[in-house]
């Protein structure tokens, strides 16, 4: 990868350490394109629940995932990416809080990674993209330019999902998001392929005590510093 395409940019990290909006808005700073790698489980959850495949199938989750055809098309100013699903828009749908769980465990399989392994390198290899995930500096582009692993006290992680969820009109209360994220921090945190967890050569970035602003500034300073500038 040249410096002429644009870097790519890997951001992993548990849930609700701000990885989407600041990965996001970096990507706008940028110019880059944001690939949102969680979208992609979460539609594989998503597909498997409307067609009745089991989420521990994974032999039937592996097939699935493969015949699957999964696009990002540019987003409207200020909004992420949408996803087409078979060239359908299911952004609103694959946010649901038990296509969360779901995707946490479709994505456990090694048969849906492998098959989304092809697919998140084919949408990052020509550079100028920030990717978010859990595995990108580790398994999907362990060569990045600029690796970042994102996190922030499980505290201030479980506050953000709530107020995300309440703003967007969820019925919610605080211990449910916090059993919710401790749940599925384990079970990334825990499974045999590709486990959340740093990559020995990222950047580590806490954002407990960090605005949005000071974070999409740590990340911006750490692109510049890779020699990586917008495009
Ligand atoms: O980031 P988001 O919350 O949308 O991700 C949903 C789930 O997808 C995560 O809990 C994780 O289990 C899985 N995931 C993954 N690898 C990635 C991105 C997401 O396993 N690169």
């Amino acid at each position: 990868m040249t410096a002429k395409d644009g870097a790519i940019v890997a951001i992993d990290g548990p849930a609700g350490a701000g990885k989407s909006t600041a990965a996001r808005l970096l990507a706008e700073r940028l110019g880059y394109v944001l690939i949102d790698t969680g979208a992609l489980y979460r539609a594989v959850a998503l597909a498997a629940k409307e067609r009745g495949i089991a989420w521990d199938d994974a032999e039937a989750l592996g097939a699935l995932t493969a015949s699957l055809e999964l696009r990002f098309e540019p987003p409207e100013a200020g909004a992420r990416p949408p996803l087409l699903v078979d060239g359908e828009d299911r952004s609103t749908d694959i946010r649901a809080p038990d296509i969360s769980q779901g995707a946490s465990q479709v994505s456990a399989h090694p048969p849906v990674r492998a098959a989304l392994l092809g697919v998140q390198r084919a949408m990052g290899e020509a550079g100028g993209c920030v990717l978010e995930g859990r595995d990108i500096g580790t398994v999907v582009f362990p060569n990045a330019d600029v690796k970042v692993f994102l996190t922030a006290s499980l505290d201030s992680r479980v506050g953000r999902r709530f107020d995300e969820l309440v703003g967007a009109g969820a019925e919610t209360d605080r211990d449910a998001v916090r059993a919710e994220m401790e749940t599925r921090d384990a079970r990334d945190s825990g499974r045999e392929v590709a486990p959340l967890k740093p990559a020995d050569d990222a950047v580590r970035l806490d954002s407990t005590d960090l605005d949005l602003e000071e974070v999409v500034e740590r990340l911006a300073a750490i692109v510049r510093e890779a020699g990586f500038s917008a495009r």
